[in-house]
């Protein structure tokens, strides 16, 4: 029925993710009046009163999300919460409930899911949100997790993806590129585990990508920082599918270009040494690697003086105007177009 018999047929793939949403939501339109934000931010906002509310889903699908092979079903469970979690991070607001709904097939035992509802558990816990519902259903083959995370802003903290002006100071937190670096260890060492079963991997070298990938943090800590030092920052978004392409949502919904400074972009030094290894350059893992949860947004340049002292906060380039369009700086002092890889497209480098 759904097969692509007719030649007029439109293929998915042909639109890429961000036109398919645009596509598939334009026939609606928002009628109710608490509904501030709808669909093309990292979370809808809805107003009830005084402080606004902010509302993210996130589905997670065996085989194309997560690799049970290599992602223990606890991490899987903690990681599936920091996904949206971190949605209503960049929104500048504090998460407060989540509901998990699976679909899950009968390979699953009791047991499995026990450890997945470990996992949820320990980072509702550390995060401080309520488990306040969802839904339970079979599947035909994999797992399948949906999570929808709540949260709260006062109005004048909302941070959206449109806010940033040229000039205003690019800033990201924490370091880039572990997260898939992670990726490309655990896929390689389950070849290795194929061929033989026996050999002990030793993964010390890359714990830190390792844990990057299996147990990402979404950024709380930063929101909490950030009103600790009182700043607001224009606009924000977290860093689920790479620098570069999160970076050109931020101009594209904003209106703004920007400069980034590939000298300025924080890379671990375990990320260094492993690209060293792969033989794949650290730049292009940092701007298209993903995964990272980071949060990336930009300040007025009045607020450098309250950031810049911030070990977990570098400035890596200010916005432009529109017509400059957006452009890396590379360390020999060449301006490249930014453009959006995806985080599957890191081996094709330049
Ligand atoms: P993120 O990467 O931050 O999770 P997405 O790229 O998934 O964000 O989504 C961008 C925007 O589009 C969000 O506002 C999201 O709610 C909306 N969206 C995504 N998929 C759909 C859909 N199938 N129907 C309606 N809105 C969607
Ligand atoms: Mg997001």
């Amino acid at each position: 029925m759904l097969e692509n018999k007719d030649r007029s047929l439109t293929p998915i793939s042909s639109l890429g993710e961000f036109k398919l949403i645009d596509h598939l939501t334009e026939i609606f339109k928002d009628i109710q009046p608490s509904t501030i934000k709808g669909v093309g931010d990292d979370a809808a906002v809805l107003s009830f009163g005084e402080t606004k509310t902010v509302l993210t889903t996130d589905l997670l699908i065996e085989g194309v999300h997560f690799d049970l092979s290599y992602m223990p079903l606890k991490h899987l469970g903690y990681k599936a919460i920091m996904v949206n979690l971190s949605d209503v991070y960049a929104m500048n607001a504090m998460a407060t409930q989540v509901t998990v709904s699976i679909a899950v097939s009968n390979r699953f035992s009791l047991e499995a899911l026990e450890e997945l509802y470990a996992g949820i558990k320990t980072a509702t816990d550390i995060y401080g949100v309520d488990l306040v519902g969802g839904d339970t259903s079979s599947s035909n083959k994999g797992l399948i997790i949906s999570v929808t995370a709540v949260g709260h802003v006062a109005e004048e903290k909302i941070t959206y993806r449109s806010g940033a002006r040229p000039n205003d100071l690019l800033v990201v937190t924490g370091d880039l590129g572990a997260a898939y670096l992670g990726l490309q260890i655990l896929e390689r060492e389950k070849q290795v585990f194929e061929v033989n079963p026996n050999n002990q991997p030793d993964l010390q070298a890359y714990d830190y990508l390792i844990e990057r990938q299996l147990k990402p943090e979404a950024r709380k800590d930063m929101v909490k920082l950030l009103d600790d030092l009182d700043v607001v920052p224009t606009a924000m978004i977290d860093i689920s599918d790479g620098l570069s392409s999160e970076i050109l949502h931020l101009c594209r919904n904003s209106g703004v270009g920007c400069d980034l400074y590939e000298n300025k972009i924080p890379i671990d030094p375990q990320v260094i040494s492993t690209c060293e290894e792969f033989q794949l350059d650290s730049t292009t893992v940092a701007l298209n690697g993903g995964e990272d949860y980071e949060l990336l947004f930009t300040v007025k340049q009045d607020d450098f003086p309250k950031i810049k002292a911030n070990p977990n906060l570098t400035v890596i380039g200010y916005m432009k105007d529109e017509e400059t369009g957006s452009h890396l700086i590379t360390r020999a002092e060449t301006k490249v177009p930014l453009k959006a890889r995806g985080w599957n497209a890191v081996s094709d480098q330049e």
